[in-house]
Formats: C-alpha cells, structure tokens, sequence
C-alpha cells in the first residue's frame, strides 16, 4: 500500500490530467462562474496528520455538505425526536424533488435532500431569529474544523435566495402539512445560508473528523456526538448522501460521503480520516464528477471501504 501522501499526489495529478470533468452547476447563477478545472482533495487523519494535494486550501461552497453538520446539531437539540419530522430512507429521486411529499404527509423521506434539510432548518430555528441560528450554525462548523476563519459567502446564499423558486415550493408544500413550525421564508433563509457555507478541502476534512473517529475530536479527545449518533449520521451519509447516486457511491467508492452541487463531497473512512474533495463539475445526478471518481481511486489505493476484513 502507498503512503498517503504518494497516494494523494498521484490521485491530484491524474485529475488534473482530465478533461471529462462534467458540468458546473448553473441554477445558482453564483456557483456557476466557479473555474471548472478546480481539484482539491485534503485527509485528516485520526492519528493527527493533515494532508493536502491539489487546490486544497482554496474555499468553495460547501452547499449540501452542510447537512451533515446541521443535521447533527439538530440531533444534539431534540435527540430522536428529530426523527418524527424527517425520515431516514434513501429518495432514489433527485435532492430537489417533491414528488415523495404529496404520499407522505410532508415528511421529507431524509436530513439530506432539499426538503430534509429545509425541516433540520427548522428545528434549528426554535426560539431562535434566522440570524442567530445561521451564526450558530457557522460557529459549530468553525468549531469542528477548529478555524475561526470559515465565512458564510452572502452572494452565494443572495444568488440561491433569488433563483430559489423550487426550494420555495417544497418549503410551502410542507407548511401546508404543518412540517415547518416557522414560516417557510425563515426555515428558508436559514437553509440558503448554511449551504452558502465557503470551506476549503481542508477545513472540510478537518470539520468530519469527529465522524471518523467514533464522534471525538481525535485532537483533542472532546466528544462531539455520541459514538452511536456518529455511526448512525455515517449510516445515512452512506445511503442517502449523494441522492439518486447514492447506491452507486457507495458501490464505488464503499464509505460513507455527502456531496454539494458545488462540488465538495466529505468521505469518512470510520477508524482511519476523513476526506474532502473538489472538483465543481458535476455528474447526472449532481454529485462532483471527479471527485467521486477520485475518492473511488484513492479508497483501492489505500484499500479503504467500511466492508474491508
Ligand atoms: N443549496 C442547494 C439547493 O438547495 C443545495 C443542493 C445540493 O448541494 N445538492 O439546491
């Protein structure tokens, strides 16, 4: 097996070479000037060590990624009861769907597709204005990566705000089942914010290492989460965290990761690091071409899966 560092080299350097990169997301006008030919990729590993390759400090828009975070602190406000408003199987449909809605009362199937992720919102929200449970929000992150230096990019979320209208109609459509306590315009300013979170590949690598190393800190030793939530917020990101790809991902690559239109995806290697990779053009299903095919490339590499002996 190669050291990581060769390993992450090699992995860059091949995706540097490529020019099937796929499409840069555009329905966020903002996301759309991003330069396609991006590649980062960065792993903290359980045992202290971070390391780099490619554009690996350069921030992007984490989008979806952060729905592992607000998700998580969520579950540290209102424990299972989370559950009651967000269910906990794959949607097989794209991340802004609405279909599975109508049949299901408002409940969005999962944390992680638009609608889940506008209820975490919500929950976010009680007792809170918008302001403060975005800054919240931000502070948790900073937090996990232990960088006070990770920003909400406000043209990001003012470009999304703008263009919204389909997060806007799933939002409405769960009001009228009474999923959303808030009116969906605050659920939703909350929403375009997180997912205008800008990280780089290793501040994002930095935030998952609680979820690789049992829900601590590996750093410090602090507890995050619980090790049962952290296994359980792993589960989910293993099957339902690159939407209608996820089966695919985790046929591929065999740990758990979430993805953001804007590129990023967060791989957790349970026991060993968490990963973070870049590359803005996306595939079919809007999850990030190359990264996927570079995490994919780097887990046979180093022999990661979570179903290795
Ligand atoms: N903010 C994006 C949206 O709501 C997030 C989608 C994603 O990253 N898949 O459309």
């Amino acid at each position: 097996m190669p050291e990581l560092e060769q390993a992450l080299a090699e992995v860059a350097a091949e995706m540097a070479g490529r020019t099937d990169r796929g499409d840069v997301a555009t329905y966020i006008p903002q996301l759309g000037k991003v330069d396609p030919k991006k590649f980062g990729i960065a792993a903290a590993t359980n045992d202290g060590r971070v390391i780099l390759a490619g554009d690996a400090d350069q921030p992007f828009s984490i989008q979806s990624v952060s729905k592992v975070f607000t998700l998580t602190l969520a579950l540290g406000k209102v424990g299972d009861a989370l559950w009651q408003r967000v269910g906990r199987e794959p949607s097989g449909n794209p991340f802004n769907s609405i279909v599975q809605l109508e049949h299901e009362n408002g409940i969005p199937r999962n944390p992680f597709i638009n609608a889940g992720a506008i209820v975490v919102s919500d929950i976010l929200l009680a007792g809170h204005q918008p302001r403060e449970a975005i800054g919240e929000i931000l502070r948790f992150v900073q937090f996990l990566a232990d960088d006070d230096t990770i920003i909400i990019d406000r043209e990001v979320a003012a470009s999304e705000r703008a263009t919204g209208y389909r997060n806007f109609a799933l939002a409405n459509y769960m009001k009228s089942f009474g999923n959303l306590h808030h009116e969906p315009e605050l659920a939703l300013g909350v929403y375009f914010h997180h997912c205008a979170i800008a990280m780089s590949c290793r501040q994002l690598a930095m935030a998952g290492r609680f979820l690789a190393n049992g829900g601590r800190n590996p750093a410090t030793g602090h507890s995050v989460v619980s090790t049962e939530r952290a296994r359980r917020i792993g589960a989910l990101m293993l099957t339902c965290g690159h939407y209608d790809g996820s089966g695919d991902f985790a046929f591929h690559v065999g740990i758990p990761g979430k993805s953001g239109v804007g590129g990023g995806i967060l791989g957790i290697v349970p026991g060993v690091a968490s990963l973070a990779v870049w590359s803005p053009g996306l595939n079919e299903n809007g999850n990030s071409k190359l990264g996927s095919i570079a995490l994919e490339k780097l887990a046979r590499m180093m022999n990661w899966s979570i179903f290795a002996p």
